[in-house]
């Protein structure tokens, strides 16, 4: 262990524990003393043995006894009393961990929440805290015995007979030195890529159980969640190998430190060479007790040893959500002039990320016009849209409403201004009032009935037991995909703002669906600046203006008429569109 770390653990649990690092440091200090406390039985022991031996006065032997077992008990509470302090501060630290995770976790740009980030920031909360708080409950104490008692079995083994001591030490080292080799960096390495498959498997178990309904309303199989599945094999395969390259370290750290005793027996053998002696005989029986003391405590490193590397690869995880930088909040008192949306000369390239997802893009959206996005996948229209919103910050260039810089605009402010209905939009487990309700949380009942009309969600709402009283997800209440996307878009509707921001909203649209929420987005879009995002470019057809994206390039703007005649883009994509839908009518 040692050296691979510069990471400061201790350091960092300290800061979490505030002024319960005094009571850590107690705790540690307690476990040592019950750890000496453990060990001094063993002299007794010997002591009884020699009298035993040398035929004294058996009454030593009770005296001796009764010593050893007070000792034991006297050990047993003050280690008690260790875990208790342990516990106190590791609840404590986990508690704080929480609550400086979530008051940082608030304060995120919305982008971090994006794709499949959730199920991830759930297990560092959740899991991470939990492995922190498990460290300083019982690691930290057992390793506090770990590191006491082979300083004080040394002394033991070394202070009756040093030659007998050396040779039952020869396994205990080579045993020692083969943990080593596999303690070193890579087992590190290892032991992250552990954590982060189990990490892509939760969120891909989270995706899964909540497309379940998509599955189920489109009668897909299973086998289209095949990313979950692959994680799965892929996790099953590191497993495996992850256990073939221990077997030999593993089996052989076992194997010498469990030798020990075949070590004694060797050692019987040489030092019985020239007659057995009262001495000998002692000192060997006094060898065959101790021994395996030296095996536990050894198998108790390695562990400690494990379990702190589990620690510092979750502390990592947290210091990770700890270093995103929450957006600067805008201070401006300055209110744009209306809502057109003017993007200058914007490049955005996310963290990490090799390529720029948008490249020195410039366009200007009149107030109250309506534009539509359209390009392959992966050309850049989401991040264009959510740059507008400011899920995260430009890397290059400036956006502007109404000739205000996003930036410069408090957040609260901002999200007033602009609804936006995702792919991906949401329920969570409420009644449909409140979940509408999440846009504008003072609406009264009728305006969120009126919201779910204009939304053409009445159909939805009749069928349900108790009407917009029906919590979604309780006694088998279940939406499909196109339903629950209304449902959202009335959310839209109810929050009424200025600029309007769909991303392919119709995507889980089935025919049946589509019209109806075409006509919500008619509806709702009057008077609005609307940005739209379809795959679906018969949704697109009567927009004012296209803007055609490649590759984080915007290139080519105009109307559908006029874009169709420039031969480039957009007549490609269209004719293959028209193609796609002649298919599916024709099949
Ligand atoms: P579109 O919506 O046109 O399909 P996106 O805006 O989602 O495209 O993506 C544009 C590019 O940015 C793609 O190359 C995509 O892989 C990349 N990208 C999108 N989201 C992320 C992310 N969270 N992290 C890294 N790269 C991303
Ligand atoms: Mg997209």
């Amino acid at each position: 262990m040692g050296k691979t770390q510069k990471f400061d653990h201790m350091k960092l649990i300290g800061q979490y524990a505030g002024g319960h690092r005094h009571i850590i440091t107690l705790g540690r200090f307690l476990a040592g003393v019950s750890a000496v406390m453990t060990l001094i039985p063993y002299y007794l022991m010997w002591r009884i043995i020699r009298v035993a031996v040398n035929g004294d006065n058996p009454d030593y032997i009770t005296a001796y006894a009764l010593m050893a077992v007070g000792l034991i008990i006297g050990a047993l509470l003050v280690y008690i009393a260790a875990l208790l302090c342990t516990h106190i501060a590791a609840f404590r630290v986990q508690a704080n961990m929480r609550s400086s995770l979530m008051k940082r976790i608030i304060t995120l740009p919305l982008g971090v929440f994006d794709e499949d980030g959730t199920g991830k920031i759930r297990r560092i909360v959740n899991d991470s805290t939990a492995a922190t708080e498990t460290y300083i409950a019982h690691t930290l104490a057992d390793k506090t015995v770990a590191a006491v008692t082979p300083v004080g079995l040394l002394i033991l083994v070394f202070a009756f007979s040093w030659k007998i001591g050396l040779i039952c030490m020869i396994p205990a080292v080579i045993g020692f030195a083969v943990m080593m080799s596999m303690m070193g960096k890579n087992m590190q390495q290892k032991m992250k890529e552990y954590q982060d498959a189990l990490d892509t498997m939760s969120s891909e178990a989270t995706e899964y159980v909540r497309g379940v309904p998509v599955v189920k309303t489109f009668g897909q199989t299973v086998h289209s969640f095949k990313r979950f599945k692959d994680c799965i094999d892929g996790f099953g395969k590191w497993t495996t190998e992850y256990t073939l390259m221990l077997r030999f370290p593993m089996t052989g750290f076992m194997t010498f430190i469990n030798a020990i005793f075949a070590a004694i027996i060797f050692a019987a053998f040489i030092f019985t060479k020239d007659g057995v002696t009262n001495a000998n005989i002692l000192n060997i029986m006094y060898y065959i007790i101790i021994t395996p003391l030296v095996t536990i405590a050894l198998t108790k490193i390695a562990y400690s040893g494990e379990a702190e590397m589990n620690l510092i690869d979750a502390l990592k995880r947290v210091e990770k959500i700890m270093e995103i930088k929450p957006l600067g909040e805008g201070a401006s008192n300055v209110k744009p002039a209306d809502f057109g949306i003017e993007v200058k000369n914007v490049t955005y390239r996310y963290n990490g990320a090799e390529r720029d997802a948008l490249n020195n893009v410039s366009l200007k959206i009149n107030p109250g016009e309506h534009v539509a996005f359209v390009g392959p996948s992966g050309s850049g229209k989401t991040t264009m849209a959510e740059l507008m919103v400011r899920f995260f910050d430009v890397t290059d260039g400036e956006i502007l409403i109404g000739g205000v810089n996003v930036k410069d605009l408090p957040s609260s402010y901002l999200m007033k201004q602009v609804s936006f209905v995702f792919q991906d939009s949401r329920l969570i487990k409420k009644s449909i009032l409140d979940n509408v309700r999440m846009s504008r949380p003072d609406a009264t009942e009728e305006e969120v009935l009126e919201a779910l009309k204009k939304a053409q969600c009445m159909d939805i709402i009749e069928k349900l037991p108790n009407g917009i009283h029906t919590v979604i997800g309780e006694k088998g209440t279940y939406l499909s995909g196109g339903e629950q996307q209304r449902i959202t878009i009335a959310r839209a509707v109810l929050k009424d703002a200025p600029i309007l921001i769909l991303d392919e909203a119709t995507a889980f649209a089935d025919p049946d669906n589509e019209a109806k929420v075409q006509a919500a987005f008619d509806e709702m879009s009057k008077d609005k600046t609307l940005i739209m995002i379809a795959h679906r470019l018969s949704t697109v057809m009567n927009a004012d203006r296209i803007f055609v994206m490649d590759d984080g390039k915007l290139v080519e703007e105009g109307n559908h008429v006029e874009l169709m005649l420039e031969d480039g883009l957009y007549k490609r994509l269209f004719e293959e569109y028209s193609k796609s839908v002649e298919w599916k009518v024709g099949a």
